[in-house]
């Protein structure tokens, strides 16, 4: 299987017919790689990436915009930490979203987050993102209160302006020269309870649980449909959802660093060349060097 293959099991660029229950956390395409394939295969992919990295940084024309949605312990910080593992931190910009300050709380829901986009030539990684705005306050709606939003334009309607909203962002910053790839990593709720209990079980780990997130999992199929709505109302050609599944972490990694690859690559960079009018100031400057 190729990664394009691959890919497309995962790619939802049309959100018409998409249901959750489609696919399955537990997936990894019938491939059953040993440890060690899966290592290889990732630092091939690193490698890529790095290469590509570079054009995209040396053209400064495109940006990548990745985005990282996930139920608590799904992995987003290691699959962030995996597959940007290979690339310059100069050319990456990584943000994660929390709850929102009282600054941002006074601005519209898209404002923190474009204040964090990347700028061209360089990678930029949300790690969780305005989605948390159609999802955690979706099941939460009393956070919608503390958003100081006129009275008038708190309805049940707010949720369909913020997915036009969103539509459009996406829209504009595709044409704008971002290259926008979002990721929903899918994990089971079974899953998600045996990696809370290791945590529990780990002094090493242990920093890595909150009670709130036990909290929130009493919440798991409110998330599940908001997640589901969210993916329906925004996948889009030009801003494409991958659905990873997260039950195994090196399968998720693969996925995750095979679409950001595919990305890339679909981007058909070049180096930028020297400019007919200005071969000779070049070449004068090569021949000074080589004559000192
Ligand atoms: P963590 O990523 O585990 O550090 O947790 C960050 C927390 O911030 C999560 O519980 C998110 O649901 C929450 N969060 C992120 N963005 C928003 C938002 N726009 N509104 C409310 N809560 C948010
Ligand atoms: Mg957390």
């Amino acid at each position: 299987m190729n990664i394009h293959t691959l890919l497309d099991r995962y790619r939802v660029d049309d959100g018409k017919r998409f249901r959750l229950k489609d696919h399955d956390p537990g997936d990894c395409a019938g491939l059953s790689i040993e440890k060690a394939e899966a290592k290889r295969l990732l630092a091939d992919g690193v490698e890529r990436l790095a290469k590509l990295q570079e054009v995209l940084y040396a053209q400064d024309r495109w940006s990548v915009l990745t985005i990282f949605q996930a139920m608590d312990a799904a992995g987003k910080d290691s699959a962030i930490k995996h597959v940007m593992s290979g690339i310059n931190p100069q050319g990456c910009q990584v943000h994660a979203f929390k709850v929102p300050s009282a600054e941002e709380l006074d601005h519209d829901f898209l404002w923190r987050t474009t204040r964090a986009l990347p700028e061209r030539g360089r990678i930029g990684i949300f790690n969780r993102s305005y989605y948390e705005e159609v999802l955690v306050v979706r099941v939460h709606p009393e956070l919608l209160e503390r958003q100081q939003l006129p009275p008038d334009l708190v309805s049940k309607r707010i949720w369909g302006h913020r997915f036009a909203a969103i539509r459009a962002h996406e829209q504009h910053l595709a044409e704008s020269g971002y290259l926008v790839l979002k990721f929903f990593l899918h994990l089971s709720r079974e899953e998600q309870r045996r990696r809370f209990l290791e945590r529990l079980g780990d002094p090493e780990k242990l920093w890595k649980f909150s009670l709130g997130d036990v909290a929130e999992r009493r919440h798991w199929d409110a998330y599940q449909e908001a997640y589901e709505d969210a993916i329906r109302e925004t996948a889009a050609p030009h801003a494409p959802w991958f659905v990873v599944p997260a039950d195994q972490k090196w399968f998720t990694r693969l996925v995750v660093m095979a679409a950001v690859v595919d990305g890339l690559e679909s981007l058909k960079m070049t180096y930028p060349t020297v400019p007919p009018e200005k071969r000779a100031e070049y070449d004068k400057a090569r021949i000074e060097l080589e004559q000192e």
